[in-house]
């Protein structure tokens, strides 16, 4: 498999630029995120390899945030796991890692953070909207104003996993500050950006459009998780809260992201997680860029 990429990437849009800030990137066996899905199944698409799987079938998942610089506005949109959080999942839990560093190689500080877009309140994208100040968790984008959709807030609340308490150590704090915003999951967010509804890996996940100059692009959020699911765009994800809901999500956004020729940006894509996606028989392909 590729080596994992930590360096910056940077991709533009018209004159907007979206920049991915890589949290960590891990290798694994297919069905661990796939249960209806092996190596074998991986390696009936040979395209996948180097760049998001290995010649063995594994498959790579990154977590990463990326920054949308556009119209005089910088947003975050999911910023990952963070540190020092307890999490259910081992590879999530009291995390040490220098994703405020790679921040700032990407040219950004916390106080240059405007808007905070969740795609979804899972706990890898939500964790750096806060830092442990002594006992206490404190919000780290202190300019931002963050947006949830109400679903997702209920969500966060009323689910999650044993051991853990993501609206408490990453939501509430924001919350608390007066620094959350409840949006509509299609929102108009101004400058060129809006929401559209996706739902089915939670219950009100959102994907974010991104328009500049006329041309488009899609942070697609967890309606999909790797490229593999182009490929195999029936296979469930762990997570999906409901698999039917995101089946029909993914089966039309895949459409549209054919049709619309947008750069789609993959939130868990790894390596190389920005492309077109084409057509290829009843299926789909990712063509990086
Ligand atoms: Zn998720
Ligand atoms: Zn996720």
């Amino acid at each position: 498999m590729a080596e994992p990429r930590v360096a910056t990437q940077r991709w533009k849009v018209g004159s907007a630029t979206i920049t991915s800030v890589v949290e960590d990137q891990i290798d694994l066996p297919p069905g661990l995120l796939f249960p209806e899905a092996d190596e074998e199944t991986v390696r009936r698409h040979p395209w996948l390899v180097p760049d998001w799987a290995g010649a063995d079938g594994t498959i790579s998942m990154r977590v990463q945030a990326f920054v949308v610089e556009t119209d005089g506005v910088t947003v975050l949109v999911d910023p990952c796991v963070g540190n020092g959080k307890v999490r259910w999942l081992p590879v999530w839990n009291d995390l040490d890692l220098p994703f405020l560093e790679r921040l700032a190689d990407a040219g950004y500080v916390p106080a240059d953070v405007e808007l905070v877009v969740h795609t979804h309140v899972h706990a890898d994208h939500v964790g750096w909207d806060t830092r442990r100040d002594g006992d206490a968790w404190v919000p780290t984008f202190t300019g931002a104003r963050h947006l949830y959709t109400e679903a997702e807030l209920e969500f966060a609340r009323t689910s999650g996993m044993p051991g853990e308490d993501v609206y408490g150590d990453s939501i509430a704090p924001i919350v608390d500050a007066g620094l959350a915003d409840i949006v509509a999951p299609d929102a108009d967010l101004g400058h060129g950006l809006r929401l559209e509804s996706t739902p089915g890996h939670t219950p009100g996940h959102t994907s974010l459009w991104i328009e500049s100059g006329g041309e488009r692009a899609l942070i697609t959020g967890d309606f999909m998780h790797h490229p593999f699911q182009f490929a195999e765009p029936q296979v469930a994800e762990i997570a999906d809260s409901d698999a039917d809901v995101a089946r029909s999500t993914r089966t039309r956004m895949l459409r549209r992201m054919a049709e619309s020729g947008a750069l789609v940006l993959g939130t868990h894509f790894p390596n190389r997680p920005a492309g077109r996606v084409v057509a290829n028989g009843d299926r789909w392909r990712f063509v990086p860029e």
